[in-house]
């Protein structure tokens, strides 16, 4: 992402004849820890090409709108177009089967869905259409709100000098598990500070996990929970 994101930043910076370029990433796919749901990353990079200064931000979107169904006909996917808050949303319509390009995207009008499903049943060797929320940012509502809440986050940081070289930018890089359990003491798996950083001079300063949580709950603990 972070790669993909950067070359974005630079076509930006090339196609304005700018110094600076800002660019975002999204990516969806299967939660890596709970089975049958979808996670999203989306990433903002700012990139000062002359200096290969960079800062970045990210957000997890627990919910994200990625979802698909597979039809033989309209009524098959009124509960799926609920769902994604369709018209809102709009979705992408291919016939089922190895290789099969798209028939229709970014499709936000009930009548050329209900075409578009008979055309791909008419084309899948398995007589089936699958359709699918548009993942496209300005095709998906529930994206272009995670981003702007994200954006929101990015605008602060670049508002942030760093307390050493006074760039703009300063903030959180990483975090570091180790919140002591309330009732035992032992370190657990969960957040217990972040190291924030300065993408120019690399300076970097530890704090304690915004939320400002101090404890981790017992059943959250390897030694009180094994
Ligand atoms: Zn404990
Ligand atoms: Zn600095």
């Amino acid at each position: 992402m972070l790669e993909a994101a950067r070359a974005k930043a630079r076509a930006a910076a090339d196609a304005k004849g700018l110094p600076v370029g800002l660019a975002s990433e999204g990516a969806y796919g299967p939660h890596p820890a709970i089975p049958f749901m979808p996670i999203g990353r989306e990433l903002l990079l700012w990139r000062n090409e002359l200096t290969g200064h960079e800062i970045v931000e990210m957000i997890i979107d627990e919910a994200p709108c990625f979802d698909q169904v597979t039809a033989s006909s309209m009524s098959d996917v009124e509960a799926f177009l609920d769902r994604i808050e369709f018209p809102e949303t709009a979705v992408i319509v291919s016939p089922v089967g190895h290789g099969i390009a798209p028939l229709a995207k970014g499709v936000q009008d009930r009548p050329m869905v209900a075409e578009a499903i008979e055309r791909a049943v008419r084309e899948s060797p398995e007589d089936r259409a699958v359709i699918q929320s548009d993942m496209r940012a300005h095709m998906n509502r529930h994206r272009m709100g995670v981003i702007a809440r994200l954006s929101e986050r990015f605008a602060a940081r670049l508002a942030t000098p760093c307390p050493s070289c006074s760039a703009p930018g300063f903030g959180i890089a990483r975090s570091e598990a180790g919140l002591p359990c309330g009732d035992c003491g032992a370190a657990t798996q969960l957040t217990r500070s972040v190291i924030l950083s300065c993408g120019a001079c690399h300076f970097e300063r530890r704090a304690p996990r915004p939320d400002g949580r101090m404890y981790a709950g017992p059943a959250e603990c390897p030694e009180c929970n094994p």
